[in-house]
């Protein structure tokens, strides 16, 4: 077989992007997706060989199997091409496999990928790097991967893109934590955390893992590499440390307060625990810290991820609205000092909100629910004997209940620890309602 055949399954952001760079390449590009008639196709597609019937998949051969990050390992497509022995990688190995001359910054975790991923570009800009974060973050990685003119590229990895690498590795990875989540996709908690931690099993000695020293499993992570460590709970001999008011740098034992976290426009430990990761790549690049801790107190933090909408007449209002489950909500509460009035509820995925409320009761002023989940919150609150709780329709009527109440120094939150699916579209078209909302009041 001496053309070069490439089938790409899934044609969604990661899928397109790998089609276009292969199909530059000089590949034979061959696509398959599920929902292919659905989709609508441009003159970007030009080239592409659709592939509408999976059986015809098995009579060809192709040289690689690309396989998108959102279908899952017991796809029975999938399951079938591996049963008969074919090598099946993702779209950041593909990337890997032709890529260009530049520096990978490698990104993944439970939870953080995103912010942290931004602190580390916005640090990379700032100090005048030719850099672009790809990947999980909205930016299929391959295209760029191939022909990027960046000197460093961060990109954002799933473990769905990490559960297929091979060659994949880093120049530096970072793993921000690991907490059980898409046990559905990866059947168990040991292998979600194999696929994570898979980001390590490449690196060489010239290169550096980022590691959150308070997460047992990441502690525990060794090999032919170097470590930088940080930590919200010990004071390390080194690497970054925060007390919850200082970040250090520690180096021989020695600290050296680096970062005031009261005056960070983003908030919450989760977030100062970002920030070190971030700080930690600065610190292995050697770029100017002091460039660095100067952008650390610009940064505005990610869309719809406690992002500060505006302060009115003494009230902040805060949209949170990425916080779709418990945890994050927990975390955004533990985030503010202020009165709290808090707008939650939304999808109901079957989560059940008792603990949430138990933690955060000492801390909200007022509850205000909304959506699909909120007669279920609204008996669990008033069984916990929350004072003031209001029942309403939609974010709208939350938003207005929220401001009739709001006295001084109040502050409003959006975070609703559940889905956005009941009313719409996604969490980001959530919380764009609610900055629009907000904007309007006068
Ligand atoms: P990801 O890309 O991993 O989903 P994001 O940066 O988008 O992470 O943050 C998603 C939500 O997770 C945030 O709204 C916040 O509530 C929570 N979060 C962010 N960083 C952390 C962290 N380091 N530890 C725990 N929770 C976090």
């Amino acid at each position: 077989m001496d053309e070069k055949k490439i089938l790409i399954i899934g044609y969604g952001k990661s899928g397109r992007a790998a089609a276009s760079a292969m199909t530059k390449l000089g590949w034979q590009v061959y696509v398959y997706d599920d929902f292919l008639k659905d989709l609508k196709l441009s003159y970007q597609d030009k080239g592409i060989n659709f592939i509408y019937d999976s059986s015809q998949i098995f009579t060809e051969e192709f040289n690689l199997y690309v396989k998108s990050p959102g279908i899952k390992p017991n796809n029975p497509l999938i399951k079938s091409l591996k049963d008969q022995g074919k090598k099946i990688i993702s779209d950041i190995e593909l990337g890997y496999l032709f890529k260009g001359p530049e520096k990978i910054i490698g990104v993944t975790g439970t939870n953080g990928k995103t912010t942290t991923t931004s602190f580390i570009d916005y640090f990379l800009k700032k100090t005048k790097i030719k850099t672009k974060a790809v990947g999980n973050i909205g930016y299929g990685a391959v295209e760029d991967m191939i022909f990027t003119d960046k000197d460093i590229l961060t990109i954002e990895c799933s473990s769905f893109q990490l559960e297929d690498i091979d060659t994949f590795k880093a120049n530096i990875a970072v793993i921000t934590n690991v907490e059980s989540d898409h046990l559905d996709y990866h059947g168990s908690l040991a292998a979600y955390i194999q696929a994570k931690v898979n980001i390590l099993k490449n690196l060489g000695q010239d290169d550096f893992a980022i590691l959150n020293f308070d997460d047992p499993i990441l502690k525990k992570q060794d090999g032919n590499f170097k470590k930088i460590y940080f930590s919200s709970k010990t004071p390390l001999d080194s690497g970054f440390y925060c007390d919850g008011h200082l970040i250090y740098l520690i180096e021989d034992q020695k600290k050296k307060a680096l970062i005031n976290c009261q005056e960070l426009i983003v908030k919450g430990s989760h977030n100062y625990e970002n920030l070190m990761a971030g700080l930690a790549v600065a610190y292995a690049l050697g770029l100017d810290l002091d460039l660095v801790i100067e952008a650390a107190y610009s940064f505005t933090g990610v869309k719809h991820r406690l992002e500060f909408v505006r302060e009115y007449k003494g009230v902040a209002y805060y949209n949170d609205s990425k916080a779709t489950n418990s945890a994050s909500t927990k975390k955004a509460v533990e985030a503010f000092s202020r009165p709290l009035i808090l707008l939650l509820g939304g999808y109901d995925k079957n989560e059940d909100f008792t603990e949430l409320l138990k933690t955060i009761k000492d801390k909200i002023k007022v509850l205000i629910i909304y959506g699909q989940t909120k007669d279920k919150i609204f008996a669990i609150a008033s069984d916990l004997a929350y004072e003031k709780i209001f029942k309403v329709d939609n974010l709208e009527a939350a938003l207005i209940k929220a401001y009739d109440l709001a006295e001084e120094n109040d502050l409003v939150l959006l975070s609703p620890a559940s889905a956005s699916w009941d009313q719409y579209k996604n969490f980001e078209d959530r919380g764009d309602e609610f900055i629009n909302l907000v904007n309007k009041i006068k």
